[in-house]
């Protein structure tokens, strides 16, 4: 089998009530998505995609994924799309970094080798460990009362475990958190999410501000990864790293340094599907619980995010992120089914989605 064409797409997602806003003032009204096909000479075709979160969330830009394509999609032509170390080890050959680039090629070529094989991704990736694992949906930034009435929303829609988007003013979010977690029913958890919006010693005092709470998590309190471990070796509460472990070696330096309890594993910050699977068994062997996420995205990425949840032991696994439940439109069908707060992955082959190709549109690049 030989790949024969790269046809990328450009999809715009306006998100759900008015945008989703997180600490430094940022908001998210709309996702600049591509969505990328690649075709075979058997006539088996992948999907995959990779969506930045704007421009100011990681070091990575929409524009940047389209640009990064006209280098490494040339230098996968020709080659077998099941061999994906293969794969990856000739875009890492012509592109130096770049993750979120490699992300979309990735999980197309994973689609390809689960629909070669007949089987869901879930399967190639270890088996069916987690039937409909939970989900976590997140809290827009906001006032208080506002978050709290979002929560009442979203707990009505089935959900059970939360993101609350905090970390500007450290005494509005304590009384932000106080407010929230009233609300919360028995079983419930949140997670205190400041996207590397607070400074040390405000992160602190919002961690002695709630210590009274039980089931609050801390999530990447700090810019930068040693401002985090500052607040992990004072605070009391479990805390959880995102942004800054991005490859291997940052988690293993926090392991070393025992920094966290969980980290926020995100697809395209890693680099697609195959860079997510070592860091997802490299944490779950060494006991670090695990969110299975996407930096952004449709029911493509929904979807590979759901195999990896459902093949995580569920004993290391804290939630998968719900992009859908954000999202005002979609770019294809077949993705995760969402009952009861939780994410039922596809049991077609692959990642077991269809592209609408009516609503993708006219290509921005084809590569042949
Ligand atoms: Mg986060």
């Amino acid at each position: 089998m030989k790949i024969t064409k790269i046809t990328a797409y450009q999809a715009k997602i306006v998100t759900a009530r008015g945008g989703y806003a997180v600490s430094r003032g940022r908001v998210v009204r709309e996702v600049d998505n591509t969505v990328i096909l690649v075709e075979t000479d058997s006539g088996v075709t992948g999907v995959g995609e990779s969506c930045p979160m704007g421009t100011d969330y990681l070091p990575a830009f929409p524009g940047g994924v389209r640009a990064g394509l006209d280098l490494v999609a040339p230098v996968v032509l020709g080659r077998d799309p099941r061999e994906i170390s293969n794969i990856y080890y000739e875009m890492d050959k012509e592109l130096l970094g770049h993750p979120y680039v490699k992300t979309a090629i990735d999980m197309a070529c994973w689609d390809i080798l689960g629909k070669s094989a007949g089987a869901p991704l879930y399967k190639l990736f270890g088996g069916m460990l987690n039937h409909g694992p939970r989900a976590r949906i997140g809290l827009s930034a906001g006032p208080a009362e506002e978050m709290a009435r979002m929560l009442g929303e979203r707990q009505a829609q089935g959900y059970n475990h939360f993101s609350a988007k905090v970390g500007d003013d450290p005494d509005e979010d304590i009384a932000r958190l106080g407010e929230i977690t009233a609300v919360l029913k028995q079983g419930q958890t949140i997670v205190a999410d400041a996207n590397r919006g607070w400074t040390v010693h405000g992160a602190l005092r919002v961690c002695q501000g709630i210590s009274h709470v039980h089931n609050v998590y801390i999530e990447q309190p700090c810019d930068t990864y040693e401002e985090c471990l500052l607040v992990r070796r004072a605070a009391p509460q479990p805390m959880i790293l995102d942004e800054c472990i991005d490859t291997i070696p940052s988690f293993m330096r926090a392991w070393n340094d025992k920094a966290m309890d969980c980290v926020n594993i995100k697809t395209a910050r890693h680099g697609g599907i195959s860079k997510t699977l070592q860091l997802r068994d490299l944490c779950t062997t060494l006991g670090i619980a695990v969110y299975i996420q996407d930096v952004w995205g449709s029911s493509i990425s929904a979807s590979a995010i759901a195999h990896l949840a459902a093949s995580t032991p569920p004993e290391l696994f804290l939630g998968i992120w719900d992009p859908i439940g954000w999202n005002e439109s979609d770019v294809a069908t077949g993705g995760p089914e969402m009952r009861e707060g939780r994410y039922y992955a596809s049991d077609r082959p692959g990642l077991g989605v269809e592209p609408m190709m009516d609503v993708l549109g006219v290509p921005v690049a084809e590569y042949a």
